[in-house]
């Protein structure tokens, strides 16, 4: 198998034996002729020509045996929720879960009569005691947003393996250039390709990547949800993961130097970032990531989250994450705002945390756009 940086370029590139383009031509057909012995082409079954080739990488990079490209991350997530769980099943979700996944659970689990439980934290411990007869998945992501919080990818997969149920990992934040959850043992992988993947802030979309087993499922239930993407959205994002390992690298760098800087900085009151030596998760960070990524959060003492913000010049105040810019924001004013201050301060969300999304930038004008905010 090529390497990872080979495979963001070639993977599930389509042949174009008839122009020998160099690129994956694109399908724009909702209509395809019928093929003796083959089921129908159309694109809300999730299997024409580009979602093929997208979906091929992602798997390749996931090494996983299939994956399926979603319209968004939210659309994957709920897919393989409802593909697995049935009325009466009960669930397991981790402490510090992505905003929109803590939404839908709030919101559409309970009205199907689907059961389940948010872990006390992101401990193995703290998972194993949730389950239950009738548990039938466990859901993590990690590093976890917006405290970087670490779970033991392959504990949890381990635990959930020994009892016969279903784990998922939102791999999101790492990207499979940093982490490879299925090598570990998780079974299913879950992104926001909007994030990362997709990587200019100009793509919305989601992946699935997992076994052709549990693929069966999950696909049968996307074509009744129908979050399928369009061709043109999916040219796009196969020319962006060609760059994936490229850009994921340069951020790790980047990450790591102002996690650094900002850690030594006096008017700095905390930093989470997994790649600190001092960080609770770094050692099963270090173990099961071969990066750290780009997200970095952190608490400016003295100084309030607005403020400080509004004092940056290069680094734009903006929602989303994991593309070329670097941005930041206020997790208790954005993504965590419905938590309210009580509900915040249960997870350990301060109301002055500022979360960067570490972007592709010399690293040096980054740090002097936080200094003249400091
Ligand atoms: C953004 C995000 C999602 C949801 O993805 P959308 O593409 O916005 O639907 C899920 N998980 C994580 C970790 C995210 O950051």
């Amino acid at each position: 198998m090529y390497r990872i940086p080979t495979r963001c370029v070639h993977a599930g590139t389509i042949d174009d034996v008839r122009e020998k383009g160099i690129n994956s031509p694109v399908y724009t057909s909702t209509s395809f002729g019928i093929t003796e012995g083959e089921g129908p082409v159309y694109p809300r079954y999730m299997n024409t020509p580009n979602v093929k080739a997208v979906s091929e990488k992602i798997a390749a990079l996931e090494e996983c045996e299939t994956a399926l490209v979603f319209s968004s991350g939210m659309a994957a997530i709920s897919t393989v929720l409802f593909a697995f769980l049935n009325q009466g099943d009960h669930a397991i979700f981790q402490r510090g879960l992505y905003g929109g996944t803590m939404h839908f659970l709030e919101r559409e689990m309970n009205r199907f009569g689907i059961h389940y439980s948010i872990a006390g934290s992101q401990s193995v411990a703290d998972i194993q005691s949730q389950i239950r007869k009738n548990t039938k998945l466990i859901f993590i992501e990690t590093p976890s947003n917006p405290l970087l919080n670490i779970t033991d990818i392959p504990a949890v997969a381990a635990l959930a393996a020994s009892a016969g149920i279903i784990s998922v990992a939102d791999n999101t934040f790492a990207t499979p250039v940093n982490q490879q959850p299925c090598r570990m043992g998780i079974d299913v992988v879950v992104h926001s390709a909007t994030k990362y993947l997709g990587g200019h802030s100009d793509i919305l979309a989601g992946a699935v990547a997992t076994s052709g087993r549990l693929m069966k499922p999950v696909h049968e239930t996307a074509l009744n949800f129908g979050g399928s993407l369009n061709a043109f959205t999916l040219y796009l994002l196969e020319r962006s993961i060609k760059t994936l390992d490229l850009r994921v690298n340069r951020i790790n760098l980047n990450a790591m130097e102002i996690a650094r800087y900002l850690k030594s900085h006096k008017k700095i009151s905390k930093v989470y970032y997994p790649g600190l030596a001092d960080h609770p998760g770094h050692l099963t960070a270090s173990a099961q990531m071969s990066g750290f990524g780009g997200m970095v959060s952190f608490e400016v003492a003295g100084q309030d989250a607005r403020s400080f913000q509004k004092k940056l010049r290069l680094i734009r105040p903006a929602v989303s994450l994991g593309a070329l810019e670097t941005i930041c924001c206020s997790p208790a004013s954005t993504s965590h705002r419905h938590l309210g201050a009580e509900g915040r301060k249960a997870e350990g969300i301060s109301e002055d945390l500022i979360r960067l999304s570490v972007g592709i930038e010399d690293a040096e004008d980054l740090k002097a756009d936080l200094e003249r905010a400091l």
